[in-house]
């Protein structure tokens, strides 16, 4: 069957990418790769120390819609869909590029894991996916497609992420349960797991350095992947080449995943 694609690719096409720290952020490879191919992106910033790193990047993406959330914090959540609602009407694609356990927490051991660091980091890495999942699911009238950020650690042991194992690998699960429940609805739901990458959130993984040139070592393709790269494989996914394909987690790593 022809597939009928538009050009540019994503004109008209409304994106919701949360997630940008700063000019290193997966989010902001996801948010140019989608404003580049033409899509309107709408941006968030965690809180106020944060917006003067993010406000810049938004004018670039020239973001229509640029708003503070912590999904910790509740009601703002909702404040951000009901702008996309009040200025968009409709949503085709979301991109959750965020995670966070407290230091203590991520730096001591999976054993030494306190209950509470556990649940904060599992609410704010992963439930917040499916938070955003119910609130975005109305607004795909055409269908759409979701993402979020996971990492091999989900999948195998990787020494020093710890805690963030077992949420990552809860986060990919979700990510199938929503592709299962919103598949009727022409949702497409996958979670990406792409090799290191030198950001904030890495910053605070013990021993990450070691991580890159490893990952260079043991890539088939011998390179670190880029923020770009991430960002292209979600257009990638999000483009009607791609609507069969939902419920998998997609690996944008150079292959690192395959290697004994
Ligand atoms: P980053 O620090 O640039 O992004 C992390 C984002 O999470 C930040 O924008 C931060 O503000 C946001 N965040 C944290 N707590 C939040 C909260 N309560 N509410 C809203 N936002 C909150 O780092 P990154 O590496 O771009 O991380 C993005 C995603 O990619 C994360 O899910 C991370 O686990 C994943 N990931 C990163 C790598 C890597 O090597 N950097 C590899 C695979 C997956």
């Amino acid at each position: 069957m022809a597939i009928d694609i538009p050009r540019p690719l994503f004109k008209g096409k409304k994106v919701f990418i949360a997630g940008i720290a700063n000019e290193h952020s997966i989010a902001f490879g996801c948010a140019k790769a989608f404003h580049e191919l033409g899509a309107e992106v709408a941006i968030t910033y965690l809180n106020e120390k944060a917006k003067s790193h993010v406000a810049p990047l938004a004018e670039q993406l020239e973001a229509p819609i640029f708003m503070p959330l912590d999904v910790s914090q509740p009601g703002q959540l909702e404040a951000v869909f009901a702008q996309i609602t009040q200025q968009w009407g409709r949503l085709d694609a979301l991109v959750h590029s965020i995670a966070f356990a407290p230091k203590d927490d991520l730096q001591g051991g999976l054993l030494n894991c306190s209950a509470e660091g556990f649940a904060k980091a599992m609410d704010i890495s992963c439930h917040s996916f499916i938070r955003m999942a119910k609130l975005a699911a109305p607004l795909m009238t055409e269908g759409g497609v979701m993402f979020a950020m996971s990492y091999h650690g989900a999948a195998e042991v990787v020494p020093n992420y710890n805690v963030m194992g077992p949420v990552k690998a809860a986060l990919e699960s979700s990510c199938r349960y929503l592709a299962y429940e919103l598949g009727p609805k022409n949702i497409r739901v996958h979670a990406i797991s792409p090799g290191p990458l030198k950001t904030r959130a890495a910053s605070g993984l013990r021993d990450f350095d070691l991580l890159l040139n490893e990952a260079v070592e043991r890539a088939p393709i011998g390179e670190l992947v880029d923020i770009m790269d991430v960002g292209f494989t979600c257009a990638f996914l999000a483009t009607p080449y791609a609507r069969r394909l939902t419920g998998s987690t997609i690996y944008v790593d150079g292959g690192v995943n395959i290697m004994a």
